[in-house]
């Protein structure tokens, strides 16, 4: 068949009318310069701030720096193949991060990738990794408790679903393992739990995802791992990555608690970033929007109201101090910015007391409306008696002579201090928190050797679920000790006590 030419510029003709370029030369700009995963990009007149660019090779940048002339971006990928004059494509998106149930029981990296082998995950859900905190109007006060399993957290500080409860302390003071022991303890809650490590090792890492399945949390768990051997752009990103997926779950309805271990190493990821973006270094040379940042993550922890679902985000940011220096600037910022904090000790933790917890400079200050009736009766007194034991024990220690009821205080104390402590992945449910503190509070634990309180503890719980199985579902049903709960408590333990002296005495005889 022959095609004649008249016809052919006919088509061409017809086509070109229909043409519209649909290429706005605002959206595409050119590299200027690159080196240290950032990179400048000169021609992007309309970029948002947060938005995602789509470089060669497959390489996206994160635009943070929006300055006149230039865009100063974060590259992720294989930044090295990115060089001088490529060119770079809008995307118009803020960085998404996939989301939805198909991520429990998952260890993924700041961008949602499984890291774990275990497969491609599965979904068609994905959350904006900056977002919007819930309004005032959106929000509900905290009033349902998120149980820690700890004796002196769930007592004294305890913490609320939706509140942000700060966990500081020196390194190696047992704050991992605060945050560890309360995911352990949601087995039966309900609350899905996300754990964010950022610019830790990877064998630490390892570790606690080791921990996790074993304790069969992973279950109803995700990690977000971004650590110190990633680049700066990815530990920044990760805290909000694994807020991202957590709000898919609170927007749902359901329960979350997101623990961000640790802010300390995200604010030195973003100085980092600042440095290389040419910002003005500030104090500490971090940068001024520091404090923003991390309290914009941090407002996303909320409990929210009926016509969004009652969901909730609980947040336990993490911090690490220098020296115990609560005043340096991060320690300082991200206390204003959470509603309490769980202070920790080295002094505490090398002397046996764990968790190594400072009662007197912790506190919680909406959780306290959340706590069962029952433990505020008995942890009221407890707070009480242990104030007065620091405040004497400091007395005592110039003076010799001590009267009788000042030996008393100190004598009692000292047995709260160590009905306090508790062992590594042992959470304690509430009605036997309540238990051991009613016991100590009561003064059944004054006339035991101090060493002899653990043991006391452990072997009272076994005579109370075999022998008074209904004291313990009391507590739990009417939350509260009235009256008749009240002396049911006091006969049991009594009773126990009795027993208990007896087979000490039974087995010293025996030794002898
Ligand atoms: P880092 O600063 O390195 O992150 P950290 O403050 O998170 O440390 P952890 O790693 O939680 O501290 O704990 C430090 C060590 O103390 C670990 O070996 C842990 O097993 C131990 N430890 C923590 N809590 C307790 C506890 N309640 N009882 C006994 N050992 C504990
Ligand atoms: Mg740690």
């Amino acid at each position: 068949m022959e095609i004649k030419a008249e016809e052919i510029s006919r088509i061409i003709q017809q086509q070109l009318e229909g043409f519209k370029p649909d290429i706005d030369i605002q959206e595409i700009g050119t590299v200027m310069s690159v080196g240290d995963g950032i990179s400048r990009v000169y021609g992007l007149e309309k970029v948002m701030y947060g938005e995602l660019l789509e470089f060669p090779h497959g390489v996206m940048g994160l635009a943070l720096n929006l300055e006149e002339d230039n865009v100063g971006v974060v590259l992720m990928g294989e930044v090295y193949l990115i060089k001088e004059g490529d060119q770079v494509k809008r995307t118009r998106r803020i960085m998404e991060v996939p989301a939805g149930d198909a991520m429990i029981g998952r260890v993924v990296d700041a961008l949602g990738q499984p890291l774990d082998g275990k497969g491609p995950i599965i979904t068609d859900r994905y959350m904006p990794v900056e977002r919007l905190a819930p309004g005032v109007v959106d929000r509900l006060p905290v009033k349902e408790a998120l149980q820690t399993g700890l004796k002196p957290i769930d007592g004294m500080i305890p913490i609320g679903r939706g509140q942000r409860e700060l966990i500081i302390g020196d390194r190696q003071t047992g704050k991992t393992a605060i945050a560890i022991d309360t995911i352990i303890n949601q087995k039966k809650s309900g609350v899905i739990c996300i754990y964010v490590a950022i610019g830790q090792k990877n064998s630490t890492v390892a570790q606690v995802v080791k921990t996790l399945e074993d304790y069969d949390a992973m279950k109803y768990s995700i990690v977000v791992s971004a650590t110190a051997s990633e680049p700066a752009p990815l530990q920044y990103l990760a805290p909000y990555a694994g807020c991202a997926m957590g709000e898919y779950f609170r927007d749902t309805g359901h329960h979350v608690l997101c623990v961000y271990d640790d802010l300390s190493k995200h604010a030195a990821a973003y100085r980092e970033i600042s440095l290389l973006l040419r910002r003005p270094p500030g104090r500490e040379a971090f940068p001024g929007d520091i404090f923003y940042l991390h309290s914009r993550l941090l407002e996303r922890a909320a409990k929210l109201n009926k016509e969004l679902g009652e969901g909730s985000l609980t947040a336990l940011p993490i911090i690490e101090t220098q020296a115990g220096d609560l005043s340096a600037y991060i320690p300082t910022n991200v206390i204003s910015i959470t509603d309490g904090q769980i202070f920790l000790e080295t002094d505490l933790f090398h002397s046996g007391i764990r968790p190594a917890i400072n009662v007197g400079n912790s506190v919680s200050r909406v959780g306290g409306n959340a706590q069962i009736r029952a433990m505020r009766q008995v942890a009221g007194t407890l707070r009480l008696e242990l104030a007065q034991y620091r405040e004497m024990a400091a007395f005592a220690q110039f003076g010799s002579d001590l009267d009788q009821t000042t030996q008393a205080q100190l004598n009692r104390g000292a047995r709260l201090v160590e009905v306090l402590k508790q062992d590594q992945y042992k959470p304690l449910p509430i009605e036997k928190q309540v238990l051991i503190i009613f016991a100590g509070t009561q003064g059944y634990l004054d006339a035991l050797p101090l060493r002899d309180v653990g043991l006391y503890e452990k072997q009272l719980y076994e005579f109370i679920e075999s022998s008074h199985p209904a004291i313990l579902q009391s507590i739990v049903e009417k939350r509260i000790i009235d009256d008749a709960l009240r002396s049911d408590m006091h006969a049991a333990l009594k009773e126990f006590s009795q027993k208990f002296s007896e087979d000490k005495a039974a087995a010293v005889a025996h030794d002898a």
